[in-house]
């Protein structure tokens, strides 16, 4: 990340050109949310794909579009820009699926009221798909070039664990040795990027008890309820204890019959951790849990299935770099650690450094007032236009 800043009449530039575009580009967002796309609905995936694709084609620095089929399911969109000689490429990461069922459209449809825009996946991240393409179009209407090539990677089944989609920007990641990367997720309140995401485990606890009469002879029971209770109390305890670690026991399962002492009983484990030795902490206490009760037996399995987006010096550097880019565009630009997983953690992971939650700033991801800010759709282009500009 050696690259030198660019300078505040450049940054102001990038955004007055964006600014004069609001118009056209809120109608390239609104077309793309009134094609819903939840996640696996083929057609829809195909449609919102040519919609980006096509756009795409028309900018002058795009070197090739490709969509990716993964049948049954959607359509991933690989868009390269900026191509050029030099080792190494800046990756941006979205995804054109939504949480939001076909017909939400016709319950919400697309609204503008005070500042605000309205409509299912707007904010997550619909938006920002949009917002990609707009960059490199006003970095190309301006002949500005970036130092690193740009390889943008839009998939279709992020909000359902991204099975297809994870390997794809893996390879991605690989192929352009990629220098850092910039996630389009939405930011946290505020608008503030998300420098370090916790990872995530899923674990299943089994208790096999003992049954017996519950009002003839209790004593010869050993109830798996009761021991699972003592195994949960334990483990949430482990959130007590001021780390970066959280642990929640969310679904159980056990039992018959109330007249019967439970032989048996599961429960399902979502963790959560800051640090890859967090990660490992915890596995080795699960791995470990010993029964209060000697006469049940306790079983843990599962493991971690996403890495921590740990907050590396590299990942501070370029944080330093958005907010030295954004106090240029007269905003201050904070930044958040958060719960929840996304592709950064797996891009993080293979150790290039990942600035999330650089979309556009709203709230209501998921939800029925999901929305954006119309007013920061400039502000953010410009934020990343010119970080592309500065690494
Ligand atoms: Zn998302």
């Amino acid at each position: 990340m050696t690259g030198q800043l660019i300078s505040s009449s450049l940054g102001k530039q990038i955004l007055g050109r964006l600014q004069s575009r609001q118009g056209d580009i809120e109608t390239f967002i609104r077309a793309l949310v009134e094609i819903e796309s939840p996640s696996g609905d083929e057609s829809g995936s195909a449609a919102v794909v040519e919609l980006l694709a096509t756009t795409a084609r028309g900018v002058s620095s795009v070197d090739s579009v490709e969509a990716v089929k993964v049948p049954g399911f959607g359509q991933h969109l690989v868009i390269k820009a900026f191509q050029q000689a030099e080792a190494g490429q800046v990756l941006i990461v979205g995804h054109t699926d939504t949480v939001h069922s076909l017909g939400s459209l016709a319950e919400r449809p697309w609204r503008r009221e005070a500042g605000r825009i309205y409509g299912p996946g707007i904010f997550d991240m619909k938006a920002n798909c949009a917002l990609a393409i707009e960059i490199l179009r006003t970095l190309s209407e301006l002949n500005l070039k970036p130092r690193f090539g740009v390889t943008v990677v839009l998939t279709c089944d992020e909000e359902v664990g991204s099975a297809s989609g994870w390997p794809l920007i893996e390879r991605f990641a690989k192929e352009t040795q990629a220098r850092c990367a910039f996630v389009m997720e939405p930011p946290a309140l505020g608008g503030r990027v998300k420098t370090g995401r916790k990872g995530t485990g899923i674990y299943t606890i089994k208790v096999e008890g003992k049954a017996a009469h519950a009002g003839l002879e209790p004593e010869k029971g050993a109830s798996a309820i009761l021991e699972l209770a003592r195994q949960t109390e334990r483990l949430h305890a482990l959130n007590l204890s001021g780390s970066g670690i959280t642990l929640n026991v969310g679904v159980v399962h056990g039992g018959t019959r109330s007249n019967v002492v439970a032989a048996q009983a599961e429960g399902e484990i979502d963790v959560r951790f800051s640090t890859e030795a967090e990660s490992e902490e915890i596995h080795r206490i699960l791995s470990s849990v010993q029964p209060v009760d000697e006469r049940t037996k306790v079983f843990v399995s599962g493991g971690i299935n996403r890495p921590p987006m740990e907050r590396t010096p590299a990942v501070v550097e370029l944080f330093e770099k958005a907010r030295s880019v954004a106090s240029y565009l007269d905003f201050e630009l904070g930044e958040a650690q958060v719960g929840g997983a996304s592709d950064g953690n797996f891009i993080a992971a293979l150790g290039v450094p990942v600035l999330d939650g650089l979309g556009i700033s709203g709230d209501g991801a998921h939800a029925v007032h999901e929305h954006i800010e119309a007013d920061d759709i400039a502000r953010r282009g410009a934020l990343i236009a010119g970080l592309l500009l500065s690494v």
